[in-house]
């Protein structure tokens, strides 16, 4: 990818910046600035940009996930890249076997819920034991973890091939025909369709509520659509 910058290497895999991420991490802040207006702008806007910087924290922790149980499988990964959709661990080959995907699809989302998990009950003790107005904000940092690590672990579930739950569809069809083409091609006809719907429902949604949110849904759900296609046509494609 061009204009990516090198964030440096944690377990010998490189971490890197697309220039795009800048457009969602401005995005995010300003989206969650809007739900403080009842602090000063510049608290508001300090306070947002940290929730988005553990948000793209948590991101970073699910793509290691995904790299470090495929290395498991003998599956290296070239690099993890925040980018404007999220991040993404690109991983050097395919998983071996069905059940090395199903291990390397899930890691991220069960990694992510058990974060989720861990920050839910670290808000609980800060509610009940520290009523100072460090453990108050403490509470809604964790709360915030909570929920975007929540979200992470339930949207990438969604069986939208090239996504996580996809791949999870994929590996289960591939176990059952024995065959990773036609699997590939199912999964990535159904990962098409989804993500076409979901265009579709952010386009009614951003006309009929004129909420800007949508209008990234919309930009997302085409992204994902041209990934699955991309795959479509790769499988297609007879071999040699
Ligand atoms: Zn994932």
């Amino acid at each position: 990818m061009v204009s990516t910058y090198s964030l440096g290497r944690l377990f010998r895999i490189r971490v890197g910046l697309h220039i795009s991420w800048v457009v969602l991490f401005a995005f995010v802040t300003w989206t969650l600035a809007q739900a403080f207006s009842d602090l000063t702008p510049l608290v508001a806007a300090a306070l947002a940009a940290l929730c988005a910087m553990l948000l793209f924290a948590s991101v970073v922790v699910h793509e290691f996930a995904h790299a470090l149980v495929a290395r498991r499988f003998d599956v290296q990964t070239q690099g993890i890249t925040l980018f404007i959709f999220g991040g993404v661990a690109t991983l050097e080959n395919e998983p071996p076997t069905p059940r090395a995907e199903v291990a390397i699809a899930l890691a991220g989302p069960v990694v992510s819920g058990a974060i989720a998990l861990a920050a839910a009950g670290a808000m609980a003790v800060c509610d009940r034991f520290d009523a100072t107005p460090l453990g108050a904000g403490a509470a809604i940092g964790f709360a915030y973890v909570a929920v975007a690590n929540a979200v992470l672990a339930v949207f990438n579930l969604i069986p939208a091939f090239p996504m996580d739950g996809g791949r999870v569809l994929r590996a289960l069809l591939w176990m059952r025909t024995r065959d990773r083409r036609a699997a590939t091609i199912a999964a990535a006809l159904v990962g098409v369709t989804l993500a076409v719907c979901a265009v579709v429902a952010s386009l009614v949604m951003l006309g009929s509520t004129h909420a800007w949110p949508y209008a990234w849904y919309a930009t997302l759900g085409g992204f994902i659509a041209w990934s699955g296609w991309t795959h479509l046509r790769t499988a297609r494609t007879p071999a040699g």
